[in-house]
């Protein structure tokens, strides 16, 4: 999932267009983007992306190869940002429909990650595909299915990719939100 952080490329005010200026606010927390004129403080939040562990039939797992960066070329499991006002499950239903051609159901939450200094918390979910036929879309190089043995553990995209496929594979799911 990307994780571009543009903080230092925000320069002017959303609200009135003059210059936003980095200021320690409260000390202990970190510089805040102020607005020099009606001084608005940008909260850069962080960027919620959700990611689902597809088992098909036959227990083998969904991945698909990034055909864009960061991690071109590299395998992930299906996911994306989620928008906002989107609930978290639908978004996992959607990315899964959308990057593997699959109707899911999901079954229950891997884990949350997040990692120092990094946008996005990913919300992995474990699914099992219920009907559709393998297809990537233009985000992705190729789509494959693995059993546990052929998981492809070097060339795994992200961080993330790694842990939650390990996590799932111990096989401990948390009940989860609708
Ligand atoms: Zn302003």
């Amino acid at each position: 999932m990307p994780s571009h952080d543009h903080a230092a490329s925000y320069r002017f005010c959303p609200v009135c267009g003059d210059r936003l200026e980095s200021r320690l606010l409260k000390a202990g927390d970190p510089e805040r983007l102020v607005c020099v004129g009606c001084r608005y403080v940008l909260y850069l939040d962080p960027k919620v992306a959700v990611g689902t562990i597809i088992a098909m039939e036959d227990d083998r797992i969904v991945l698909v190869r990034r055909a864009i960066n960061p991690g071109y070329g590299r395998w992930v499991f299906p996911g994306g940002y989620v928008d906002r006002g989107e609930m978290v499950s639908v978004a996992a239903v959607r990315e899964a429909r959308e990057e593997a051609g699959l109707e899911i159901r999901l079954d229950g939450l891997v884990s949350i990650y997040s990692y120092a200094g990094r946008p996005p918390i990913i919300i992995v979910y474990a699914a099992t595909a219920t009907a559709g036929d393998l297809a990537h879309d233009d985000e992705s190089l190729e789509i494959r299915t693995f059993s546990e043995a052929e998981i492809p553990w070097d060339e795994l995209a992200f961080s993330s990719t790694r842990e939650a496929l390990r996590d799932y594979l111990a096989g401990v799911l948390h009940p989860h939100c609708r």
